[in-house]
């Protein structure tokens, strides 16, 4: 590659963005990176009807959150900017001039009215309109192509509604390239003549993307399948002005859990899982979830969108931002469907959870549990130590560990049943002797004194440990025993033991 890496994420702000949107802006970022290249953020909002108030910030702070920098974008480096299309609007008008000017392009002047008969008519007949070139010059659909060129300035003057459309070229192979794809053949004449400028003064998607990408210098547009079907209009318009045209890569589809069909904001909603970055809180109040806030780390949430369509063809599956920088690598990507798999995610978060530090996770559980705010962070985190590991989010923590702060309020019925027979009365005074006897109180000396005296008697552990297990926890669940009795302390054990007594 001599020329210098340029690729971008250009997303419209049309709503919160999809998990499958972060996917695409991560595997331009790692693309960018791998090539030392820059990665840049253009935000696409030519469609003023479909724009929505806040979702750029959004999209800007979900790939924040995710740790996918942007080298350029709005309001940061802006070397090619500006990177909002709506700025960049006075730009397009004479592009769409110019193809014009060289014959590809035309300007239309049929109703919203008129080709909604054309399209009723053909449905009638069991067809489908296509505006292009077996019947731009018929007479019926009103253009350029037809009028006089003083009849279409007439009408242009008169204020007339008008689009400019591409005039796609008859009976052509156009052959393409896409890296995950490889080569595609496609016959010109099922192309429909786009619309490209409108007399609005916008220009739609197309014309926009294509003079920008090549303005701002872009190499290689990495992008989601669904854009497939549009690389032959837009390899045409590349041809019509005469630019060299990027490399393209069309990234794979995600997939439902099942693995049919493209997952979407409902299947997360039924299976209960969020499908995007962060929560999102719609115009009209309503509330979606966000990975973010469902505890989810973003080096998981990175981890996994790098596995959905892409692998490093090893048994390796953890994989650091920066190890993705080095590793990937865009012929690992398939072409099928990524299936979505929920219970991978978590996978990827409880072991990232294990990486983190005590310390912090102390912290982050210390936030969401108004029973910790006078609770010694240090202790907090020798706790978090003991149970992580059974834990897949910080949420979880409470659950497996409150006894470490409030002693049971009540006994499981089931573990009661179980634990508590004749004799466990005798059996908890006795210990509770040998807690109060133990005097340097570490894990090692209960551990030697209690099970020293169980197995001296033969009692049976079960006799023992059980109900021992009830009386700190209220259920036959949790860490270590002695670990358990060692972090509340002597004092704490005693009275636990000495409720349970009351209970029996
Ligand atoms: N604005 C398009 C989108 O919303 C960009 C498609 C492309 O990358 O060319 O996804």
């Amino acid at each position: 590659m001599s020329k210098k890496v340029r690729v971008r994420f250009a997303p419209s702000p049309t709503g919160p963005l999809h998990i499958g949107g972060v996917r695409t802006a991560l595997f331009n970022y790692l693309f960018a990176k791998k090539h030392g290249g820059d990665f840049v953020l253009r935000i696409e909002d030519t469609d003023q009807n479909r724009y929505v108030e806040g979702a750029e910030d959004y999209i800007v702070e979900s790939l924040n959150w995710c740790g996918i920098s942007f080298d350029e974008g709005p309001n940061k480096n802006e070397k090619f900017g500006p990177y909002r299309q709506s700025e960049r609007k006075d730009l397009y008008k004479q592009y769409a001039d110019e193809l014009i000017a060289s014959g590809n392009a035309y300007y239309a002047f049929d109703t919203a009215e008129q080709l909604d008969a054309e399209r009723k008519g053909h449905e009638e007949k069991g067809k489908t309109f296509i505006y292009n070139w077996h019947n731009r010059e018929r007479g019926r659909l009103v253009n350029s192509l037809v009028l006089t060129e003083a009849e279409t300035k007439a009408k242009i003057e008169a204020g007339e509604d008008f689009v400019i459309r591409f005039k796609s070229p008859q009976d052509e192979t156009l052959h393409l390239t896409d890296i995950i794809r490889g080569n595609m053949k496609i016959d010109t004449n099922v192309l429909d003549d786009k619309v490209l400028f409108k007399s609005d003064g916008m220009p739609t998607y197309h014309l926009a993307n294509i003079v920008d990408d090549h303005l701002m210098e872009i190499t290689h547009v990495i992008r989601g399948e669904e854009w497939l079907p549009s690389l032959a209009l837009h390899q045409l318009l590349y041809n019509a002005f005469g630019w060299e045209a990027p490399e393209f890569a069309h990234l794979p589809l995600i997939l439902k859990p099942t693995g049919k069909g493209k997952l979407s904001k409902r299947d997360g909603d039924k299976m209960g899982f969020p499908v995007f970055p962060l929560e999102y809180t719609a115009p009209d109040g309503t509330v979606s979830r966000g990975y973010k806030e469902d505890g989810y780390f973003p080096e998981a949430v990175v981890n996994f969108l790098a596995f959905l369509g892409w692998n490093p063809g090893t048994e390796q599956e953890i994989f650091s931002l920066e190890q993705l920088v080095a590793d990937f690598d865009l012929a690992r990507v398939n072409k099928a469907g990524a299936r979505f798999d929920p219970d991978k995610t978590k996978w990827f978060n409880h072991h990232y959870m294990q990486q983190q530090l005590d310390l912090d996770l102390a912290e982050q559980f210390k936030a969401i549990r108004p029973e910790l705010s006078n609770i010694d962070v240090n202790y907090i985190a020798l706790v978090v130590g003991l149970i992580k590991e059974r834990a897949t989010f910080v949420n979880d923590f409470w659950d497996l560990s409150h006894f470490f702060f409030t002693a049971p309020t009540a006994y499981d019925e089931k573990a009661s049943k179980k634990a508590l027979k004749e004799g466990t009365a005798d059996v908890m005074t006795k210990v509770i002797e040998l807690v109060n006897t133990t005097d340097d109180f570490t894990v090692e000396n209960l551990q030697t004194n209690i099970k020293g005296w169980i197995t001296d008697n033969e009692i049976g552990f079960g006799k023992v440990m059980m109900p021992l297990r009830l009386a700190l926890v209220g259920a036959l669940q949790g860490p270590d025993v002695f670990d358990i009795m060692y972090m509340i302390g002597k004092t704490e054990t005693v009275s636990r033991i000495e409720a349970l007594i009351k209970q029996v």
